[in-house]
């Protein structure tokens, strides 16, 4: 027996919810690359994407994923043999370094864990041991899908100011940009990527990588640098050469829409959608967790972000058998435990083209979920959502 029929609930952490304005958008016929029309669409991606990025350094748009936008970003501003320091705070910053070593970079990491933010003063003492400036740039994920993790950009620049470095700072904010405020350049950061398919609610295949001066200069001397990502040639007369060739010209129809849609809500109330979401799936999982079966990746309740929630299963059960569950027989699709986790727990995203009843729906379906497999948990998390969201959501 299922109840799934009926539309589904995609509920893991990217690919996210495309809505129906962006998937309209992108039913058209395929334009002249070279007209006028296009040139205006590139045009106000890029300059919406400074924006949403919050710079007025140079944007760039390429056709490709995430892992795509973080080699445009190594390549652009590193050389063969540079060193880097990755910050560990779960999966992603981690698989960065992964791809700049494979450049042939040289990755030394930070140890972090899954449970804690990168702590600040670690990185204010690394640097500060670094006194011939060796470290060309700091690597680092505002929130981290794996773990949960969110970080504190401000004081990660703080640290490196503190101890008086060099280092670029590089952040990807794939699954944080158009969830949570992300400042580039008030918060110094000089290298900023992210990616279409989570916040900014569009199909995957776009990624997005933000420079600011200090990383322009930095590409003047950069020796990595090959002809699909780099930024000098994106920056060539022609309209098809900031594309490097044809433009994936759907994508950019939903991501102008996608935008459009953030900024007719207003990027602050977008903002505080997620948050007041976050917090409800936050009060469901602290419901959950009464007993210990059940719990939070990370710890700290200021750490952890407002696109996705990492859920431990302490029980031993096998958190595929609940997301099995949940997707084939009430229609909601949860997310895997990755990296470290993988085996130990599951994920629930909140992020891009979300509402309460999508949510609430997606928290039913899990206490449905650990009640049919008999998983122990604490009572009453959908309650528990239901109650805060009714106390912050006015009238
Ligand atoms: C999803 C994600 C990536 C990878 O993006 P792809 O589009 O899958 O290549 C990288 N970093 C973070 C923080 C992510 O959430």
């Amino acid at each position: 027996m299922t109840v799934r029929n009926g539309r589904e609930f995609l509920s893991i952490p990217g690919p996210t919810t495309v809505p129906d304005e962006v998937l309209r958008a992108m039913h058209r016929p395929a334009i002249d690359l070279y007209s006028g029309a296009h040139l205006e669409l590139t045009a106000s991606c890029l300059a919406d994407l400074g924006r949403i990025f919050g710079t007025k350094g140079r944007s760039y748009i390429y056709a490709a994923n995430g892992h795509g936008a973080w080699e445009a970003a190594v390549t652009n501003v590193l050389s063969r043999g540079d060193q880097i320091l990755v910050l560990e705070s779960g999966r992603f910053a981690v698989g960065w370094g992964q791809m700049a070593a494979m450049l042939g970079v040289e990755v030394e990491v930070l140890p972090g864990t899954y449970s804690r933010a990168v702590d600040p003063a670690a990185l204010e003492a690394r640097l500060r041991a670094d006194r011939a400036g060796a470290i060309k740039a700091v690597l680092v994920v505002q929130i981290d899908t794996a773990s949960s993790v969110v970080n504190d950009i401000p004081a990660i620049r703080a640290a490196i100011d503190a101890a008086g470095h060099n280092a670029l700072l590089m952040v990807d904010t794939i699954a944080s940009l158009g969830i949570m405020p992300f400042a580039m350049d008030d918060w110094g950061v000089d290298v900023a990527v992210s990616g279409s398919q989570k916040g900014l609610m569009t199909p995957p295949g776009l990624g997005f990588v933000a420079a600011g001066a200090k990383a322009l200069r930095a590409h003047g001397r950069a020796g990595l640098r090959t002809f699909y990502w780099d930024w000098t040639q994106r920056e060539g007369p022609e309209h098809y050469q900031k594309y490097c060739g044809t433009p994936p010209e759907h994508l950019l129809f939903g991501l102008r829409q996608a935008m459009d849609l953030l900024f007719q809500e207003g990027l602050a109330n977008v903002f505080r959608r997620h948050r007041l979401l976050a917090e409800a799936v936050r009060r469901a999982v602290a419901a959950w967790a009464a007993g210990g079966a059940l719990g939070f990746a990370v710890n700290e309740p200021a750490e952890r972000a407002d696109s996705v929630t990492t859920i431990l299963l302490n029980s031993g059960d096998d958190p595929e058998r609940l997301r099995d569950y949940c997707n084939r027989h009430l229609g909601v699709v949860l997310g895997l435990g990755i990296g470290a986790l993988s085996g130990k727990a599951f994920r629930i995203a909140h992020m891009g083209h979300i509402n309460a009843p999508m949510i609430l729906g997606t928290l039913g379906a899990v206490e449905v979920g650990l009640g049919a497999l008999a998983i122990p948990h604490g009572q009453g998390g959908v309650q528990a959502a239901i109650d805060w969201l009714a106390a912050e959501v006015k009238a």
